[in-house]
């Protein structure tokens, strides 16, 4: 952003983002902004202002941090939902919109905790034929244990799939190709003893292969995908790898990998963070007092505050401190978490919240292109200089087309006749 003189002459000539509102002093640069900020409907926006972020991260900073933008802030706090960011208008309907959208973890899978009498029910069981609506999503995610000579290899030891109704297709041990060297128990729960009689490699990747084809052709699916099955998972990528497995990059839906649900700099969250920001959230009886008092009482109100929040860290720490028992009944009763690999991990835990994830973010109905808008191809990169000099910054922005592709999109493909 152009620094300088504020002087109201100055600021009059300036240009302004229409999407992030960022100002210029030369239209140049204002054209130059637009060309690499890619700003486009499918960004995360803030409800009131309708400031265009580049990640969700960004628009919670816009809302919440340190450098809020103050009026944004009040109304959003009084009437936002700070997992999915809407804003309604009265607090009856925000009350009632966060009964559904704060979740919390879904019962275990039944088949979570693996030991030598499940051995046979849990090895490659398709337990239901996936009949997902339309395009169909499916999500997956492996645990692996380590292997080779020197341990470096992550072999395949489970792997669970899911449909969008988080129903189990496909739960399996895997057994390993190669001498394993580490179970990584306390993360996997996983012995020799699981994997002995487990399913070989080969055939799980079929079954598997299988269900994400659905009947379909392997041109078809390289083509458009046809009615073969997206996949869903965090860091697919890594998933593939350790079940030697390919999927087209264009079938994959991947929370590690996409652009508004990853930090400002474009590294990925952690899968349990994404789940606690997202899906459920962290709200402590004590910050909610303090919420009060400050929206009802003066300064004094604000010192009384701050030795709340001082308290709740303390709090906070003891916590930590506790033993699990103690510790669960205290989140029971004070503080409502959806918190995921706390423990030994369970890929269906897992399953759920990425496939959460994606159906929470593929549901952005406000995500409305301006009619004629749709079909202009290129974006601001096929037009010369000079005739985006002529164009007002509202025209330069419906020229502007995104970076990524956006999930809203895969539910629009559904809706379509
Ligand atoms: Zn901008
Ligand atoms: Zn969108
Ligand atoms: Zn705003
Ligand atoms: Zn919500």
């Amino acid at each position: 952003m152009d620094t300088g003189s504020d002087h109201p002459e100055t600021l009059a000539r300036r240009h302004k983002c229409p999407a992030c509102f960022k100002q210029f002093k030369r239209k140049e640069h204002l054209i130059e902004h637009l060309k690499v900020s890619y700003h486009s409907v499918h960004q995360p926006k803030c409800g009131v202002c309708q400031k265009h972020c580049k990640t969700y991260e960004s628009l919670h900073e816009h809302l919440t941090g340190p450098l809020r933008k103050a009026c944004c802030s009040k109304i959003f706090s009084d009437l936002g939902c700070s997992l999915c960011f809407k804003i309604f208008d009265n607090p009856n309907s925000l009350t009632k919109h966060k009964e559904g959208c704060c979740l919390s973890a879904p019962a275990p899978s039944g088949i979570a905790m693996p030991c030598a009498e499940s051995q046979e029910k849990l090895s490659g069981v398709v337990v239901k034929n996936h009949t997902g609506r339309g395009h169909g999503a499916v999500a997956m995610d492996c645990e692996m244990v380590s292997g080779g000579d020197n341990g470096s290899l992550n072999l395949c030891a489970r792997v669970c799939l899911i449909d969008e109704d988080e129903n189990i297709i496909f739960h399996t041990h895997v057994r390993p190709q190669f001498p394993i060297t580490n179970y990584r128990y306390d993360v996997t729960g996983l012995t020799e003893e699981h994997l002995k009689d487990a399913m070989a490699l080969n055939e799980v990747r079929d079954k598997i292969l299988q269900i994400l084809y659905n009947g379909e052709s392997v041109e078809k699916l390289r083509l458009d995908g046809g009615k073969a099955r997206l996949l869903v998972g965090h860091d697919l990528e890594h998933d593939l790898d350790c079940l030697r497995m390919n999927y087209p990059e264009h079938m994959l839906r991947d929370t590690a990998k996409y652009f508004p649900l990853m930090k400002t700099n474009l590294v990925s969250h952690s899968l349990k963070y994404l789940t606690r920001t997202y899906l459920g959230q962290v709200t402590s009886v004590l910050v909610l007092f303090c919420k009060l008092i400050l929206s009802n009482t003066g300064k004094l109100a604000i010192l009384l505050a701050i030795i709340i929040i001082i308290l709740d860290r303390i709090c906070n720490l003891f916590w930590g401190l506790w033993n699990y028992q103690a510790h669960k009944i205290i989140d029971q009763a004070f503080v409502h978490r959806y918190d995921i690999q706390s423990g030994v991990h369970d890929p269906y835990e897992d399953c759920v919240a990425v496939m959460r994830l994606y159906k929470r973010f593929s549901c952005q109905l406000d995500h409305v292109e301006e009619i004629g808008t749709q079909n202009i191809t290129g974006g601001l990169e096929s037009y010369m200089s000079k005739e985006l000099m002529k164009m007002s910054p509202s025209e330069l922005y419906a020229m502007s087309r995104s970076n990524y592709r956006c999930w809203c999109l895969d539910s629009r493909k559904i809706m379509q006749p």
